[in-house]
């Protein structure tokens, strides 16, 4: 599948500050968002999400938008930090993975 990144500025969970995050999408979905300075990755399951959210909110806020805007960036963090964890995977070590086969 199609695989993005973008980094946009989001508020951290774990840092409690705005910092730059990579936000991952795949297949136009967002896969995961990983903040830069601590490096706390939260992970998503389409699927898991779609059950508890429904489809129109998951579309909304995980697909991809033609422009990153405030509303959406606001939109994607009250949405990340309204996840229960337990939804939330962690492709921690894949991620890793992936990130070792590139060689920028
Ligand atoms: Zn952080």
């Amino acid at each position: 599948m199609e695989r993005e990144e973008i980094t946009t500025v989001l508020c951290c969970l774990r840092c409690q500050k705005e910092t730059e995050h990579r936000v991952v999408y795949q297949g136009g979905l967002v896969k995961a968002i990983q903040c830069n300075e601590c490096g706390l990755e939260v992970g998503f399951d389409p699927s898991k999400l779609r059950a508890l959210y429904g489809e129109d909110l998951v579309r909304r806020v995980l697909t991809k938008p033609r422009r990153i805007t405030e509303e959406y960036k606001r939109d994607l963090f009250s949405f990340v930090s309204s996840i229960p964890f337990r939804i939330a995977t962690k492709p921690y070590r894949m991620f890793k993975e992936i990130e070792s086969l590139k060689d920028d």
